[in-house]
C-alpha cells in the first residue's frame, strides 16, 4: 500500500485550492491527475522582474518592474478603445492600457495620487511609455509581493498562467519531508540537495541557467526518477529469478531436419544467439531474453529452432505475434519447416471462431498441439497449456510489461523470449528491460542488397508515377504507403483510398489497397495477391508497417514522410530489400519542412544501419517519443531526459542491482525509504512484489 506520507502527493488536482474542476481538467491534461504530477511540471522558462528602471531609462520589448504615481484616468471614447491610466515617476509617463474594461473597478485599483507598483512588458509609443495589462499591480507597501523571478511554466490554452502558478506553488508548500533513499556518499560527490530542496529549486529558478536538465537539483530528480524505474525492474526481475524455472533441453532431432530444410545457412549471429537461449533454456532458471535484430535480420528462424528445441523435450512453445497480419504471416512462413520436421503448427487469434477454434483450444489444453501462433488472444484466460515451456513474444515494443508476465503465467516456468524488430538505442533498451539479457543479430541475412534511398518533393508526384510504372514493367512489385492524416483514421482512410483510385486511373485493376479498417479475410486476400504476384502496387495505410514479407517487392513509396517518426520510416523501409534483387525507397516530403524533419530524412538517407538511426531518433526527439513510447508500454519519464541524464542511468541500474543484491526485501532503513521512492513514482506493482516488512 502507498505510505501514508505519501498521501497530499496524491490528492486529486480538484482538491488544490484556486482550481474548480473545469480548470483541473484542464491541468489533469497537462500534467496528470494527482498533485504530485504538478510538482513533476517543472518550468520551461523564467520572466525576471527584478529589472526596475526609472520610466526613461526603460528600453522597450522588455519586461520591467516600475515604481509610479498615478496621475490621471482617460477612459475610452468608445468601447472598443482601451482605457488609459497615466502615471509618472518624475522622469517620463507611463502608460497603463486596458481593454474591455468593466465597472469601476479599475478606478478602485488605480485611486489618483497613489503610488503603485506595476510589472509587464513595455513598449515605447512615441515619448509614452505604455504598458498594456500589466501582469501585477500592488500598492507599493506590498511591493515585496511581486515576485522577484517566476517561474513560466509549459501551458494549455484556457489554463492561467497564474493559476497554474499558484497550484503548484501549493503542492510545494505541502510537500512532505521524506526519508532520504539515495546513498549519502554518492549525493555528497555529486553535491546534490535532498529531495525536497531539489524540487523547491527547481520550481525556483533565478537564471536561465537555473533552467538546464545538467544543474544539481534537476539532476537529483532525473536521478531519482530513473532509479525507481531500474529499482522497480530489478524487482520484478528478482521476483522471476525466484519462480522456480527447468531445464528444458532438446534432443536436435527436430531441429537437424529444419536446418536441412531452409534454403540458407543460419549466420554467425543467428548461431550465436541461438547458442546463448539454448543455453538459458537448459538452466534451471527461467529464461528473459531479449533478442535485438534489424528489420529482416532473420530473427523467426531463431524463435522457430527456439520453440523446436522445446518441442523436442516433450513440452509446448507457442509464438505471439502483435497483429493478425503477423501471426498469419508467422504461421505460414513456419507451416512448411515445420512439416519438414513433422510437427504441427496452429493458429490461434481473435478470429479463429466457432469449431476450428475450440478444436485449437482443446489440443492446446491436452499436450496434442505442439506449437501455436497467435496475437494477444493467446493471453485469454479460455487458452490454457498442458506443458507450455517456451513463450515467443514477437515486436516486443506493442507489448507491456505485464502482458509479458501473463504469458508466461500460462505454463510451469515458462521461458521467455522477447523479439524486438525496432533495434531500440541501448539507453532505452535498459529503461524498459533493465538488466534483460540481450542477445543482438548484428549482420544482415546474405545476399541482401542495400536499399537506394531518395528524398523526393511532393509536387514530383506524376514524375514519382512514370517512375514506379517503368519499375513495374521491368517486374517490381511496389508497396505505396499513405500516412496518418490528423489522428484520424477516417482522414486516414479517405486519403488512401484517393491514392488509391488515382493509381487505378493509372495501372488498372494491378493496384489493391490495404487499411486497418477492413476485415480480417479481406485483408488476407489483398496481401496474398500481393505476395502471388497479382497485384503490382499495393497502396497501405501503416498497416504493413511491421513485419510484413514479401521478397519480391522491390520498391517501397513513402508519401508526407515527414509525418512518420525516424523508427517507424526505418520499419516500412525494411519491408523492401528483402529478396536478392536492388530495392528502391522513395520518400515523398511536402516541402514545408521543418528543420527536424529535414534531418530526420537526411539520416535515413544516409544509413541504413537501425541502431545508428534510433540513437539519431533518441537525440532528435527525445526518449519520450521514441517508438510512441504512450503506446508502446515503454516507461515515460518526467524529470529525466535520456538524451541528457543517458549517463545516469548505467549507474541507477548498478546502483538497483546493488540494493537488490543486499536488501532484496527493502528492510534497512535505505530500503524503506526505497519503498516510499517506488511509490512515489508510482512503481506500485513492482513495490507489491516486495514481501511486508
Ligand atoms: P525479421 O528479423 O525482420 O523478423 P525475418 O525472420 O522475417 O526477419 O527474416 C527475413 C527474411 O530473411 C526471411 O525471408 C527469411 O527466410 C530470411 N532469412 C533468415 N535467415 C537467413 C539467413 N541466415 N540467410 C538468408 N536468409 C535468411
Ligand atoms: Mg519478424
Amino acid at each position: 500500500m502507498r505510505p501514508a506520507i505519501l498521501f497530499p502527493l496524491f490528492k486529486p488536482l480538484s482538491s488544490l485550492s484556486g482550481l474548480g474542476p473545469k480548470l483541473a481538467r484542464l491541468a489533469e491534461r497537462l500534467a496528470g491527475p494527482h498533485a504530485v504530477d504538478l510538482a513533476w511540471h517543472l518550468p520551461s522558462g523564467l520572466i525576471d522582474r527584478r529589472f526596475a528602471p526609472a520610466i526613461a531609462d526603460a528600453p522597450g520589448g522588455r519586461i520591467a518592474t516600475l515604481t509610479v504615481r498615478v496621475d490621471s484616468h482617460v477612459p475610452p471614447l468608445n468601447p472598443r478603445h482601451p482605457h488609459k491610466v497615466r502615471c509618472t515617476d518624475g522622469t517620463g509617463v507611463l502608460e497603463l492600457v486596458y481593454f474591455h474594461v468593466r465597472g469601476d473597478w479599475i478606478q478602485r485599483q488605480y485611486p489618483l495620487g497613489r503610488t503603485v507598483v506595476v510589472s509587464g512588458k513595455v513598449e515605447w509609443f512615441h515619448d509614452t511609455l505604455q504598458m498594456t495589462h500589466p501582469d501585477a499591480v500592488v500598492p507599493v507597501e506590498e511591493r515585496d509581493g511581486i515576485e522577484a523571478v517566476e517561474p513560466v511554466y509549459p501551458m494549455t490554452a484556457g489554463l492561467p498562467a497564474k493559476t497554474l502558478r499558484k497550484a503548484v506553488r501549493g503542492v510545494l508548500e505541502e510537500l512532505p519531508d521524506l526519508p532520504e533513499w539515495q546513498d549519502p556518499a554518492w549525493l555528497g560527490r555529486r553535491a546534490w540537495p535532498g529531495w525536497r530542496d531539489a524540487l523547491c529549486r527547481a520550481h525556483n529558478p533565478e537564471d536561465e541557467a537555473d533552467l538546464l536538465p545538467t544543474t544539481p537539483p534537476r539532476q537529483r530528480l532525473a536521478y531519482d526518477e530513473l532509479l525507481a524505474n531500474q529499482l522497480a525492474l530489478a524487482l520484478v526481475r528478482l521476483q522471476q529469478s525466484r519462480l522456480s524455472g527447468r531445464a528444458v533441453a532438446g534432443t536436435g532431432a527436430l531441429r537437424d531436419k529444419v536446418a536441412a530444410a531452409l534454403p540458407f545457412a543460419l549466420t554467425a549471429s543467428q548461431q550465436r544467439a541461438l547458442e546463448e537461449i539454448y543455453a538459458d533454456m537448459a538452466a534451471e532458471r527461467r529464461m528473459l531474453r531479449l533478442l535485438q535484430g534489424d528489420v529482416g535480420s532473420g530473427k523467426t528462424v531463431v524463435a522457430l529452432m527456439a520453440m523446436l528445441n522445446a518441442v523436442e523435450a516433450g513440452h509446448q512453445a507457442a509464438l505471439m505475434a502483435p497483429t493478425e497480419i503477423l501471426a498469419r504471416q508467422h504461421a505460414e512462413t513456419l507451416a512448411p519447416l515445420c512439416w519438414a520436421a513433422g510437427v504441427e503448427i496452429a493458429v490461434l487469434t481473435g478470429r479463429e471462431k466457432g469449431r476450428a477454434r475450440s478444436r485449437v483450444l482443446e489440443r492446446a489444453a491436452s499436450g496434442e498441439l505442439p506449437l501455436v501462433v497467435g496475437t494477444h488472444a493467446l493471453f485469454q484466460e479460455e487458452v490454457a497449456f498442458r506443458d507450455l515451456a517456451l513463450a515467443v513474444i514477437d515486436e516486443q515494443h506493442r507489448f507491456g510489461v505485464h502482458q509479458r508476465l501473463q504469458l508466461s503465467g500460462k505454463g510451469r516456468a515458462v521461458d521467455v523470449l522477447v523479439m524486438t524488430a525496432t533495434p531500440i538505442p541501448r539507453t532505452l533498451t535498459l529503461t524498459a528491460y533493465g538488466d534483460m539479457d540481450v542477445s543482438r543479430l548484428t549482420e544482415k541475412p546474405a545476399g541482401r542488397k542495400p536499399v537506394q534511398t531518395a528524398t523526393v518533393a511532393l509536387d514530383r508526384l506524376e514524375e514519382v508515377v512514370a517512375g514506379v510504372h517503368r519499375k513495374v514493367a521491368e517486374g517490381a512489385r511496389v508497396y505505396w504507403v499513405c500516412p496518418l492524416v490528423d489522428e484520424s483514421e477516417q482522414l486516414d482512410l479517405a486519403a488512401a483510398t484517393e491514392r488509391h483510385a488515382y493509381l487505378r486511373a493509372s495501372f488498372g485493376d494491378r493496384v489493391g489497397l490495404v487499411h486497418g479498417k477492413m476485415r480480417g479475410p479481406d485483408k488476407d486476400a489483398v496481401m496474398a495477391a500481393f505476395s502471388e504476384g497479382a497485384l503490382d502496387v499495393l497502396v497501405a495505410t501503416t498497416v504493413i508497417e511491421v513485419g510484413v514479407n514479401v521478397p519480391e517487392a522491390t520498391v517501397m513509396v513513402i508519401e508526407h514522410a515527414e509525418r512518420f517518426g525516424l523508427a517507424q520510416l526505418h520499419q516500412l523501409r525494411g519491408r523492401v530489400g528483402r529478396g536478392e534483387k536492388a530495392s528502391t525507397c522513395l520518400l515523398l516530403f511536402d516541402p514545408h519542412l521543418t528543420e527536424t524533419a529535414r534531418q530526420r530524412l537526411k539520416t535515413l538517407r544516409d544509413t541504413e544501419d537501425g541502431f545508428v538511426i534510433a540513437e539519431e531518433d533518441l537525440r532528435l526527439r527525445g526518449a519520450g517519443e521514441v517508438l510512441g513510447t504512450r503506446q508502446s508500454g515503454l516507461p515515460e519519464f518526467r524529470l529525466a531526459d535520456l538524451a541528457v541524464h543517458g549517463d545516469l542511468l548505467a549507474v541507477a541500474r548498478d546502483d538497483a542491482r546493488l540494493i537488490v543484491e543486499r536488501d532484496p526485501d527493502l528492510r534497512t532503513p535505505r530500503g524503506q525509504a526505497l519503498r516510499t521512492l517506488l511509490y512515489l513514482f508510482e512503481r506500485d506493482a513492482a513495490a507489491k512484489t516486495l514481501r511486508s516488512g
